[in-house]
């Protein structure tokens, strides 16, 4: 007889719109998850740490102390080449704490104004770390290279998926509909890296 195995995994984050891509891709694999909605008292953790990774790892690590199960939190960002990687990890409070994604992405293009579409590059990180109750800790990255554009297009999405068009494609992730920003996110290559890692049987 074929069991399915389902490993239960606590996501590290309260951005809504990061647990719906959560659970719209990892939909059908041996991942069900929780949320940080079944653990209200669960303190926030600072994201102090000067890469993705770090704060990643900083936030798996205290979640799965807490739950005492295993968790998986994603830190995330905007790298723009001509603005030396920025806003990289400080993608989230760009124009500063607590700011809106709105004026996180009208700082952006304002500090890009004028410059010509050659020079507009730039990527989506995403870094999922999967802390297991011991301190056992794996990380996953994935990476979408594209360009910026000059204005926000579309509703879709959220944060810099306005003007992010990846690489290939006449459209920002916001004028996609979920499924095409899923087939192609720097979120579903990582998160299907980390599939990989827990159907491998290492678990
Ligand atoms: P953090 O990982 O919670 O520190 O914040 C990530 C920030 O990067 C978000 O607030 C968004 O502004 C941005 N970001 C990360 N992933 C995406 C995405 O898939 N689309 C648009 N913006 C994103």
């Amino acid at each position: 007889m074929y069991f399915k195995m389902l490993m239960k995994i606590v996501i590290a984050t309260r951005n809504r719109k990061k647990v719906e891509e959560f659970r719209r891709i990892l939909d059908g694999t041996c991942v069900a998850i929780q949320t940080l909605e079944d653990f209200p008292d669960c303190p926030e953790v600072d994201e102090d740490r000067d890469t993705f990774e770090g704060n990643a790892i900083k936030k798996a690590v205290a979640v799965s102390e807490y739950t005492g199960m295993a968790a998986v939190s994603d830190d995330s960002g905007i790298e723009v080449y001509a603005l030396d990687g920025a806003p990289g990890v400080k993608s989230a409070r760009y124009a500063g704490d607590g700011a809106s994604d709105r004026s996180n992405l009208d700082k952006l293009l304002a500090e890009m104004k004028g410059l010509p579409q050659a020079d507009r590059g730039g990527r989506f990180v995403c870094v999922l770390a999967l802390a297991f109750p011991g301190g056992r800790v794996e990380t996953f990255e994935g990476i979408v290279e594209g360009d910026v554009s000059e204005g926000p297009v579309g509703k879709g999405g959220f944060g810099y998926d306005p003007v992010f068009r990846p690489k290939g494609f006449d459209r920002t992730f916001g004028e996609m509909n979920a499924a095409e920003k899923d087939a192609l996110s720097h979120r579903r290559i990582a998160l299907d890296k980390m599939s990989r890692y827990l159907k491998s049987g290492v678990v």
